[in-house]
């Protein structure tokens, strides 16, 4: 079966990358609140990959276009500064470890100027790597790893069908620091639902600060039409938490963590209220913030409702 090319889903911080896809879907595609729990992973022919790279390179080099290769290719490619790529889809860090470094190693040639690659990974497939695949990996320029982490809280974990708990996404996380590799996680506010509220936020500081990464980001839940926990919530047996409490999570996650350094973000369109900071540094401030907000209660401070996005 030929290999169908993702949409491009990346984090915030990747917007000025190439789009390169390895894979498509998710190799741990049980999630119960995401979209990915749809997909059915893909494996990209390396021959495939390599020859989007030369199409790219024709065009870099003299704007020249290879018949056969997609519109998104050259669409991206108008606007790309050379510096950043960001491999795709869902896990891309599943894609096999031999044809991945020569992925990167044909890349890296023909690009030497690529400052930085990154890529989604989940825990699993960290842990399947060796320590010392993953400093190759870095030597070619694999600089950063996103990971979701969703909760500290094995029983939320166990609920959405992570497939992997608080302690292996601890040991994924430090593995990943070692090798130099910068971390950066995301957690989703919300994800215990009402019962679960505290114990997911007290948890999830709990693994924050065991993971110590380099970027930490805020997510708020928002259902997914006809994923598990959109059916769990319509038969009601999954209860949201209202914007406020949300909030209400972020401070107690602030609150209850402790970082080296470390970059924590609410900038995420799903969020009810951006807030920013590096840790411990700005931690005090914007704490702050958040309980002026939760005194105040003040819907109109909030992003509407309309404006949020996945
Ligand atoms: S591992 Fe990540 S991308 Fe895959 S289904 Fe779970 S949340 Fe979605």
């Amino acid at each position: 079966m030929s290999f169908a090319r993702p949409e491009i889903i990346r984090p915030p911080s990747e917007h000025a990358s190439y789009f390169l896809p390895l894979t498509s879907g998710c190799s741990n595609n049980t999630c119960s609140f995401c979209a990915y729990s749809f997909s059915k992973l893909g494996i990209r022919e390396l021959d495939e990959v390599k020859q989007e790279i030369d199409a790219m390179s024709l065009y870099a080099n003299q704007r020249m276009w290879v018949a056969g290769q997609p519109d998104i290719v050259y669409l991206i490619l108008r606007s790309w500064n050379g510096k950043k790529v960001f491999l795709q889809d869902g896990d891309a860090l599943v894609y096999p470890y031999p044809k991945l470094i020569e992925a990167l190693q044909y890349l890296n040639q023909k690009f030497p100027a690529i400052e930085r690659i990154a890529s989604y990974a989940t825990p699993r497939d960290i842990l399947r790597r060796s320590l010392k695949e993953l400093k190759t990996l870095k030597e070619q320029k694999l600089g950063i790893l996103y990971m979701g982490v969703e909760s500290g809280d094995d029983e939320v974990l166990q609920k959405i069908q992570k497939n992997a708990d608080h302690n292996q996404m601890v040991e994924a996380a430090k593995k990943v620091k070692e090798s130099g590799i910068l971390l950066s996680v995301t957690v989703i506010l919300g994800l215990g639902g009402v019962k679960g509220s505290e114990k997911h936020a007290l948890e999830t500081s709990r693994i924050l600060t065991e993971m110590d990464p380099d970027y930490a980001g805020a997510l708020t839940l928002t259902l997914i039409p006809e994923t598990g926990l959109h059916k769990e919530w319509k038969h009601g047996e999954f209860e949201m938490i209202t914007p406020f409490d949300s909030l209400w999570e972020l401070k107690t996650i602030i609150e209850n963590s402790t970082f080296s350094n470390c970059f924590f973000s609410s900038m995420h369109a799903s969020n009810y209220y951006a807030i920013r900071g590096t840790m411990p540094k700005d931690k005090d401030k914007v704490l702050k913030q958040l309980k002026a907000l939760l005194s105040r209660k003040d819907l109109d401070m909030l992003r509407p409702e309309f404006l949020r996005g996945l």
